[in-house]
């Protein structure tokens, strides 16, 4: 029984950590198109460029 519930948290786990770093890293459907829902995107030089399309916050502008 115990070894059931152990592998119950374990699934319940792996799948919180999988869904946690999709939300993280995935591609985002209400987000920015221009920046993918990041807010910025890297230069040719590496340097950070805030995406002027949504103005840094990686959400897409509702109404256009
Ligand atoms: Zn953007």
């Amino acid at each position: 029984m115990i070894r059931f519930l152990l592998i119950a948290v374990g699934i319940i786990a792996i799948v919180y950590v999988v869904k946690k770093l999709l939300f993280l890293y995935g591609p985002r459907p209400s987000g920015c198109q221009r920046c993918d829902g990041h807010g910025y995107w890297r230069a040719t030089r590496g340097e950070k460029v805030t995406c002027d399309e949504c103005g840094g916050t990686g959400k897409a502008k509702r109404g256009e």
